[in-house]
């Protein structure tokens, strides 16, 4: 395969299989390349659950700890602040907590505001000003997942009584987008 740094086809593709902690049964996907030294991975989920959805919502502190599990076919969404993070071809696997979620969207929109001018600028920067209340724990919001997969979660250790989870309805699987690689194994 062709590196896309040095762009010479050196570039080398290992499949491992792992048991991994929260996710299960994943395929990793390292790509290597012997020319230039790029290396890059990717995480993807073997094992396929019943549908599921998680909700949380966020009243004190304490819950912004709460771990965000998400899959390659996670669709997180803070309807408070308009947020819906799909997946895609380059969806990636991760665990965060709720304030490491917000920290990310935050850096997002803060990136934004540089090219950003009038009225599109003045929304943005309201916005940033919700997040930041948001991570104070001075507004409350909720944050969901939902995977057709049902590898996403979210756990929270202290209180797990405030997640809330139910298998998805089949209208909503129907709304959910998913990763190419999960697409094409069907
Ligand atoms: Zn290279």
């Amino acid at each position: 395969m062709t590196c896309p740094v040095c762009g010479k086809k050196t570039l080398r593709t290992i499949l491992e299989e792992k048991e991994l902690p929260y996710f299960g049964k994943c395929l990793i996907v390292t790509s290597i390349c012997d020319n230039c030294g790029y290396k890059f991975n990717d995480v993807f989920t073997i094992e396929v659950k019943e549908p599921k959805g998680y909700w949380l919502k966020v009243q004190e502190e304490e819950d912004l700890f709460a771990k965000i599990i998400r899959g390659s076919n996670g669709t997180i969404e803070i309807k408070e602040i308009g947020v819906k993070i799909e997946p895609g071809p380059n969806s990636r696997s991760f665990i965060k907590n709720v304030e490491g979620m917000l920290n990310e969207i935050e850096d997002v929109l803060k990136g934004q505001l540089k090219v950003l001018s009038g009225k599109r600028k003045l929304n943005v920067e309201k916005l940033l000003k919700k997040i930041k209340k948001m991570k104070d724990a001075e507004i409350k919001f909720t944050i969901s997942i939902k995977d057709p997969t049902g590898v996403s979660k979210i756990i929270h250790e202290s209180k797990p009584e405030r997640v809330f989870s139910r298998r998805l309805r089949k209208n909503e699987i129907k709304n959910l987008k998913t990763s190419v690689f999960i697409f094409d194994k069907k």
